[in-house]
């Protein structure tokens, strides 16, 4: 029996004109994915893309998971493919649904025909092939409310499809599709989620993350590595830039008022960041903040930090409620490895009473101590860059 997986796309249906070139960079992202698990014929039709595999050998379970994982994506299914009539539908129904309806109690069925020359009705269908599985799955019974099992029965234009369950996928718009942003990316839980948010709505993500070696480890970087590497699971490609504060910490230190020193630490990231994003071709900065979970996240903290850059800056856990966020990081697969305590450089020299209500003023006053250009060209020069993906071979 031959198996494929359909993907169905939600708003990208609404582009109008563009609508051919979201649709093709799905199917364009799902090739990528698609090619160290097999041989598949990828192509959409009808406001779905169909994955077929073209021998034994391919492994659908992971291309159904991948393609779970894809943006712009909103259900995956895998359905059993048939001849467009009756007899071939049930004599499929009774070969692939068994096994799949073991144990289960209830179920119902949907039919859709979307070629409307088909001689039944939905509704007939969807009578007849539920007859077919009461008499052949002991114990099962129809509950159209509730059914622990939703069979699927489509009656497209060159075949019918047969399925047990569709998933939903992880919506959005594809990858690529909205310019490209760079992630201020932390060890913490907040910023893997604001990086993998902004990618839903198609923004391709780049990183920057600001280490403070020796006040930082060597670890404390290892873990920034995997988070951007978990990330990968949705955003596929994430270029790595570090660069070290060290100096520019040392020197707030030094010469600083303490209760600004986080404050300050912030305007030299946003600065940092700004010309990294410049040189990389990223139109936005995105940051993890959200608003009033610490002192450098108040209104007017922001409302500082945020005016020392000409670049769009996307916060979008500004309005999430901690559990909310972190309901997003297991979801994107990146909390497990957020919650290791290691130190970050916004938690070496950290002020015992930081300013909330900051005036710029007074932030301006605190940086006219330090040669600020000087000690930014000076940690620029530091840039490294690392590229991880979903997989090796990923391009
Ligand atoms: P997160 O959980 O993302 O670390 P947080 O609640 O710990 O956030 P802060 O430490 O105040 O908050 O950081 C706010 C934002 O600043 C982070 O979400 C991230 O975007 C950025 N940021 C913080 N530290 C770093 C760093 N070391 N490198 C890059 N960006 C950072
Ligand atoms: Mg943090």
């Amino acid at each position: 029996m031959k198996e494929v997986i359909l993907c169905k796309y939600g708003e990208i249906i609404l582009k109008g004109a563009n609508r051919a070139t979201f649709e093709s960079s799905l199917v364009k992202e799902l090739r990528r994915r698609a090619s160290p698990l097999g041989t598949f014929k990828i192509y959409f039709r009808q406001s779905t893309i169909y994955i077929e595999p073209q021998d034994d050998f391919s492994d659908m379970d992971a291309m159904y998971d991948t393609a779970r994982h894809v943006f712009g994506i909103v259900g995956v299914t895998r359905c059993a493919v048939c001849e467009k009539n009756m007899d071939s539908i049930l004599e499929t129904v009774r070969a692939y649904l068994p096994e799949k309806l073991e144990g289960k109690r209830t179920f119902k069925v949907e039919a859709k025909r979307s070629d409307k020359r088909f001689p039944l009705k939905s509704p007939e269908i969807s009578a007849e092939v539920g007859g077919v599985i009461l008499s052949m799955v002991r114990g099962i019974r129809v509950d159209v409310h509730n059914p622990e099992v939703t069979v699927g029965v489509e009656v497209r234009d060159e075949h019918a499809y047969v399925r047990a369950a569709q998933e939903s996928g992880a919506g959005g718009l594809p990858i690529r599709s909205a310019g490209r942003g760079l992630l201020l990316l932390s060890g913490g839980i907040d910023s893997p989620v604001a990086g993998c948010m902004m990618a839903k709505r198609g923004m391709e993500i780049e990183a920057v993350h600001f280490d403070s070696f020796p006040y930082t480890s060597e670890r404390a970087l290892e873990k920034v590595m995997t988070l951007a590497e978990e990330m990968c699971e949705f955003c596929s490609r994430i270029h790595v830039h570090t660069i070290s504060l060290t100096h520019i910490q040392e020197a707030i230190r030094d010469n600083c008022d303490e209760d600004y020193f986080t404050l300050l630490l912030r305007v030299f990231m946003m600065r940092l960041a700004e010309r990294c994003a410049r040189e990389y071709n990223c139109q936005a900065l995105v940051t993890g903040e959200s608003l009033g979970q610490v002192a450098s996240q108040t209104l007017k903290a922001i409302s500082v930090t945020d005016s020392v850059v000409d670049i769009p800056v996307f916060r979008p856990c500004i309005g999430l409620d901690k559990n909310e966020i972190v309901t997003y990081a297991r979801y994107y697969g990146t909390f497990e490895t957020s919650i290791l305590p290691f130190e970050d450089c916004c938690t070496v020299f950290t002020p015992r009473h930081p300013k909330t209500q900051p005036k710029r003023e007074g932030v301006m006053a605190e940086l006219e101590k330090l040669p600020v250009e000087e000690l930014l060209e000076e940690a620029y020069a530091t840039l490294r860059t690392t590229t991880k993906r979903i997989f090796p071979e990923y391009r």
